[in-house]
């Protein structure tokens, strides 16, 4: 017998019903409240840019699913390919062309990428590109940003961001300490010292899990050169910025060409994907052309890549000039507001990413975003804005995603609740 009757489930029953059977009652850390606190919200449906909670209560969606979704939820193209191939079976562990399909889209889109690895996660894709560099220049070392998160495995847990950083760990208990020894974390936009024991640089091009932090004009072009003087490969991050921040992603935007890139979020159009990618020279070191070894039962889902190719085929110029024009108005928006509320705001964009630092000064780095995060201000933002309809992710480090489900008025809407939230978070 069931324990709650789903007809009159409240989220505090669903949450209590959760916590019975998942650890925190969530699947991944971010989902849950402990950052603003309260209990979170079971999401009963997705359509366009509103989500439907277990009470029937409606949200307007900035999180969408953390920047997997772009068309909104429920995008009925996206979602006929994915019915369609559902119907052929749902995997095999064999190949098929749904794969090709999706990685010949990656290869038209972003100029430098020849071939592409899918695997199931962003996770398993960052993971890969490390051993990658590694097997490729016989190096050991790594060197990422404070603050970039790169998923949860183990040598990229340091001095992360996003869930990591809301729930104030440094990094993970369990990570062994030879397992992080030669992960060298460095400050964002700031020029790091490589050596020839450093295998690769890993990098946002765009940090989006420490709120919104755009890289400093000639940053990544100096990596760009800095990695190449030293023989070490430059690795974009581009499971957030990839396909969103340009058709080509971060790269496109800046003119830069890493040596590798992670991909994942929008290429799987709402389902579990993820992706490395780059030149023959390189790709091709991994299993079964070369001696780097990667393998999943899952990679290349049948499922996973029809969503993923249906998504990218929806996305062109002009997907991206709305995107831009939506998040203008939004940024534009809610930094009046919330300076009209009396509260000193960073509202930093990059194309459509954007991202709220409650601070006097644009935040560059961390450790900055980190004192704006200790003010405080985020979970009384962030709950006003709830109890009034919006949905924000419920963490200070994580970024607002408007799509292309997001309207004209779903913004004003929302420029005219950050007013009045504005005005309670101060309080
Ligand atoms: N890289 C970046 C930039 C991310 O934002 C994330 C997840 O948010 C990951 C990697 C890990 O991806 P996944 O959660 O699919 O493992």
């Amino acid at each position: 017998m069931a324990l709650i009757d789903e007809e009159h489930i409240t989220n505090e029953d669903a949450f209590q019903r959760a916590c019975a059977s998942l650890v925190g009652g969530v699947n991944s850390p971010v989902r849950s409240f402990a950052a603003v606190g309260g209990v979170p919200f079971f999401v009963a449906g997705g359509h366009g840019s509103y989500l439907t909670d277990v009470e029937g209560r409606r949200y307007l969606d900035y999180i969408q699913s953390y920047g997997a979704i772009i068309h909104g939820h429920g995008n009925p193209v996206v979602l006929s390919a994915l019915t369609e191939a559902a119907r052929q079976g749902t995997t095999f562990g064999a190949p098929t062309l749904g794969e090709v399909e999706l990685a010949e889209m990656i290869q038209q889109k972003v100029s430098g990428v020849d071939l592409v690895r899918l695997t199931s996660s962003g996770t398993e894709a960052t993971m890969t590109a490390l051993r990658l560099a590694r097997g490729v220049t016989n190096r050991s070392k790594i060197v990422k940003f404070e603050g970039c998160y790169h998923g949860h495995s183990d040598a990229l847990l340091a001095a992360s961001g996003s869930g990591v950083a809301s729930l104030g760990l440094p990094a993970s208990v369990g990570v062994a300490p030879n397992a992080v020894a030669d992960t060298i974390v460095v400050p964002y936009n700031e020029l790091p010292p490589i050596d020839e024991t450093v295998a690769a640089v890993i990098v946002e091009p765009v940090a989006a899990n420490m709120g919104l932090v755009p890289a400093q004009s000639g940053f990544l072009q100096e990596l760009r050169s800095l990695t190449e003087q030293s023989g070490a490969l430059l690795i974009f991050d581009e499971v957030i910025t990839g396909f969103r921040v340009a058709e080509g992603g971060a790269s496109a935007l800046y003119g830069v060409t890493p040596d590798l890139w992670c991909f994942g979020k929008i290429i799987g159009g709402g389902l579990p994907v993820g992706a490395v990618a780059g030149p023959h020279h390189l790709m091709n070191h991994l299993a079964p052309t070369g001696s780097v070894y990667q393998a999943g039962t899952l990679s290349g889902n049948p499922l996973a890549t029809a969503a993923g190719s249906a998504a990218l085929r929806l996305l062109n110029t002009a997907s991206y000039r709305m995107l831009t024009g939506r998040a203008e108005q939004l940024a534009f928006g809610l930094t009046k507001v919330i300076e009209e509320a009396d509260l000193a705001v960073q509202v930093q964009r990059v194309e459509s990413l954007l991202g709220i630092f409650f601070a006097d000064e644009p935040v560059t780095n961390y450790r900055q975003a980190v004192a704006s995060v200790e003010r405080g201000i985020y979970p009384y933002f962030f709950h006003a804005m709830l109890k009034r309809g919006i949905a924000l992710a419920p963490g200070p480090y994580e970024v607002l995603f408007p799509g292309l489900a997001h309207s004209v008025d779903d913004v004003d809407k929302t420029i005219d609740v950050a007013s009045a939230a504005a005005a309670e978070a101060r309080e």
